[in-house]
């Protein structure tokens, strides 16, 4: 992957829109879970245990769980794929990959590679289909009895149909599903640091990005200055282009359909009172480019405070106490991410502890790190990939009871 990088880019950039140096970043990142646990494979140990009596012991052996079916969405058309694949490979697993329909090519093209790399045919499959027969295929694979293991990510609606499956012929199931992640400014945070960590979790892949924050709680005290710092920052570093020219931050949508969406959530809150800051409508670039828009006024009956965007919207709603911002956050169905800002370190460890998310980012907009398990509570799913506990998903234990009697 690293030795042709540039061409993987390319493929991510061509398939989805994603801004060029976004698609460089990926690559890495996608590389690195590969890297990360082709080591961790070294670290798969087993264990004795003693039982009270004295002539036995038992093995605690770890073995493969065997094919692992891996469901992947578009919007990290490799990451996804190498976040799953790694470990399953790792742990002796064989994957047969169903890459999302808009993005099949970068599967398709480490298929090439783990080729090329002297992966044994029938490791690594990829079976690409268009949305016609996404269910089919997904179903297919989901429910054939030579599949232990089902390892999705993906949209928590698709998720649901995906355990139905699952629980009929029994099988182990991972699920990164989709999020809510509130971004929360307490009146002590830092107006900069808070606008800076903002940008980077709402705008990366023009929104389009599990954790990036769908609403943003603002305290009454900081707010005028958030929102203005906020809006100075997106009209000057964001720029709406093709992904693949130098300059461009924020490419097109994956496709009409999810402009459509960001649309009704932004007239939605309007006619319910919100303000546009910034942006507010579709983008004159084409159908699938919609402008980067700042919300506020934003109250908690509109759509976007509890539905998922993933798209360049931002709404603020100004909130009074901590209880208030806890309350709001934790009322999502969902629990993804979360990221807050302040300066106070008893309220840093109250807030932090008291999210209902499976990942935090305090004074820190970027939480997505390969040494780290990432993964969600409440309905944004089940179990924990990439980091030293990603291997586990993609293990049985088994015991070995040892008598000398
Ligand atoms: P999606 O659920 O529509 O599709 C995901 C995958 O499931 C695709 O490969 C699709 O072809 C397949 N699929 C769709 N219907 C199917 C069915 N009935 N049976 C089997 N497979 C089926 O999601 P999407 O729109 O591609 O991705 C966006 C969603 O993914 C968002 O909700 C986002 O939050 C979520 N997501 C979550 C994470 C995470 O790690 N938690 C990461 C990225 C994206």
């Amino acid at each position: 992957m690293i030795q042709n990088k540039d061409d993987l880019a390319r493929i991510i950039t061509a398939e989805s829109g994603k801004p060029l140096k976004e698609a460089h970043g990926e690559i890495l990142y996608s590389a690195f879970f590969l890297e990360w646990f082709s080591e961790e494979a070294r670290r798969v140990y087993g264990d004795i245990i003693y039982t009270p009596a004295k002539d036995r012991r038992a093995l605690v052996l770890k073995q493969p769980i065997g094919v692992a079916a891996v469901i992947t969405p578009w919007n990290f058309p490799s990451a996804m794929i190498t976040r799953k694949v790694g470990a399953a490979l790792a742990a002796g697993c064989t994957v047969v990959v169903k890459p999302a329909e808009d993005t099949p090519f970068s599967a398709l093209a480490l298929a090439e590679l783990a080729s090329q790399a002297g992966i044994p045919s029938g490791v690594y499959n990829v079976i690409p289909c268009s949305r016609k027969n996404a269910k089919e295929v997904g179903e297919a694979i989901c429910t054939d009895p030579l599949v232990s293991k089902i390892s999705f990510t993906g949209s928590t609606t698709t998720g649901k149909i995906l355990l139905h499956h699952a629980a009929n012929s029994v099988k182990r199931v991972s699920m990164e599903l989709g999020g809510l992640a509130p971004f929360i400014v307490f009146d002590s945070a830092n107006v900069d640091q808070a606008v800076a960590g903002a940008m980077a979790s709402k705008f990366r892949n023009t929104g389009q990005t599990c954790v990036c924050s769908n609403q943003f709680l603002v305290q009454r005290g900081i707010h005028d200055a958030f929102v203005k710092a906020f809006a100075e920052a997106m009209k000057k570093n964001l720029r709406v282009g093709n992904g693949f020219e130098e300059g461009t931050t924020q490419g097109p949508l994956i496709n009409e359909k999810a402009v459509e969406k960001v649309e009704k959530q932004v007239n939605d809150a309007v006619s319910k009172g919100a303000t546009v800051v910034t942006g507010g409508k579709r983008h004159q670039l084409g159908k699938n480019f919609f402008e980067p828009t700042l919300l506020c006024n934003v109250t908690q009956d509109m759509l976007c405070t509890h539905e998922e965007t993933f798209g360049p919207l931002a709404p603020v709603i100004k909130f009074n106490t901590e209880e208030e911002a806890i309350a709001i956050a934790n009322a999502a169905d969902v629990g993804l991410a979360g990221y807050f800002y302040s300066q106070d370190p008893a309220q840093i460890w109250r807030v932090a502890e008291q999210l209902e998310v499976g990942m935090v980012g305090v004074n820190e907009g970027l939480i997505s790190s390969v040494e780290c398990p990432f993964g969600g509570v409440k309905q944004s799913g089940l179990g924990r990939e990439g980091s030293k506990y990603g291997i586990d998903e993609y293990l049985e234990l088994k015991i070995q009871m040892l008598g000398w009697a």
